[in-house]
């Protein structure tokens, strides 16, 4: 048996991307627009379903600051963001000069508290300020308890950006993450689920949006032969290379959702019976994650070892496994901003563990992570 090391999550090629770059060199169209972009795009929204139009973007991120741009946000606006999360989802907010106001975790899906939502809501609404909006994640593909969420935004009359990075090919009720937002944005890096290489995409309710979003991610160029601006603008539009990519992605993507899934049963066999150890699944039959990774919690008291235990053993064996992410009220950039919680995300930071997910792990894979695991357990 090898030793070749075995990653958390790997690009997973489907055999048809050359195909699409090919057909952009001979026709030249190597630029940030051209048929791989628009077909990318058609791709997304048809897969997306809901009546959404999709603007293809260099990366999440770039989305993301579109997003907050287009939803009004500027300097001093105060957004609410899940506090657990990758720094992507907060750091535009601050490229805006805006401040971000970090809400906690509940346990069920991870995500953001709809309770501490409230209370933040009404606190900083006391203290003068009206949050401009609201970014929820689906963490690692578990869709974030969206009627619930959605219900108190409406409330209070303020718009969500949802951050489907992770979630693209999950569902609640039926319906596709992506399509919950006021504004919703993807991730097509080389860790997702499907990749470009690097990648994103904003989605949005209408063409009008979309057009918004595309106008502003192409250096904000009124309509004038000459170059015109009365706007600023980015340089934010995804290549047609890395779009020639995607469109291979796309043709794939429901068979990658079938495998993480598959990844995740492997390892809900390998916990079965072992106390302290919790599996994150589905709380109900609403939610459907496309796991694009699966997640442990160690209860060290119960099992004698913790998640850097475990994490080191199996690092020694050439196997990635990676904490949660660190939640952004935790993060030293972040030191300042308020904080609404009661210590869900600091705990699940402390006892969480990401396994290796890939869509791309072979069968001698799975057996020496089970192997090593099982030893672990043995000790
Ligand atoms: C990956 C990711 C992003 C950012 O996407 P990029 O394409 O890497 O810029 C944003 N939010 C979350 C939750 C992510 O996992």
């Amino acid at each position: 048996m090898t030793n070749d090391k075995i990653w958390l999550s790997s690009p997973h090629m489907g055999g048809n991307e050359l195909k699409y770059i090919h057909e952009a060199f001979a026709e030249n169209w190597i630029a940030p627009l051209g048929p791989n972009v628009s077909g990318f795009e058609s791709d997304i929204q048809k897969y997306l379903k809901g009546n959404v139009e999709v603007a293809a973007l260099s990366s999440g991120t770039a989305a993301l600051h579109l997003a907050l741009i287009m939803l009004g946000v500027s300097q001093d606006d105060e957004v609410l963001c899940q506090s657990m999360t990758f720094a992507a989802s907060a750091n535009p907010i601050r490229y805006l000069g805006a401040n971000p106001v970090f809400i906690d975790s509940e346990s069920k899906t991870l995500n953001i508290c709809p309770e501490q939502l409230e209370n933040a809501i009404e606190d900083r609404i006391k203290k003068g300020k009206k949050p401009k909006a609201i970014v929820a994640v689906h963490l690692y593909g578990m869709p974030y308890q969206v009627d619930e969420v959605h219900k108190i935004a409406a409330k209070y009359d303020i718009p969500v950006i949802e951050d489907a990075a992770e979630a693209l090919g999950s569902t609640y009720k039926g319906k596709n993450c992506g399509t919950f937002g006021e504004l919703a944005i993807l991730s097509f890096n080389g860790n997702k689920i499907i990749t470009t290489s690097g990648g994103g995409a904003l989605v949005a309710k209408t063409e009008q949006m979309k057009q918004k979003a595309v106008f502003l991610a192409t250096q904000a160029r009124d309509n004038a032969p000459h170059y015109q601006h009365s706007e600023i603008g980015y340089n934010y539009r995804l290549s047609n290379i890395s779009a020639g990519i995607g469109r291979g992605q796309m043709e794939v993507l429901d068979d990658r959702v079938h495998t993480r899934r598959e990844m995740f049963d492997f390892y809900v066999n390998l916990f079965r019976d072992i106390d302290g150890v919790r599996l994150f699944s589905e709380p109900s039959a609403d939610y459907f994650s496309n796991h694009w990774l699966s997640v442990i919690t160690i209860d060290s008291e119960v099992t004698g070892f913790s998640r850097e235990d475990l994490r080191e053993a199996l690092a020694a064996l050439n196997i990635e496994c990676r904490p949660l992410w660190k939640p952004m009220h935790m993060q030293p950039v972040f030191a300042d901003s308020p904080f609404y919680g009661t210590g869900v995300a600091e705990r699940m930071f402390e006892d969480g563990l990401c396994l290796p997910s890939g869509s791309n792990l072979s069968d001698s894979d799975r057996s020496r992570i089970s192997t090593a695991i099982k030893s672990h357990l043995k000790k």
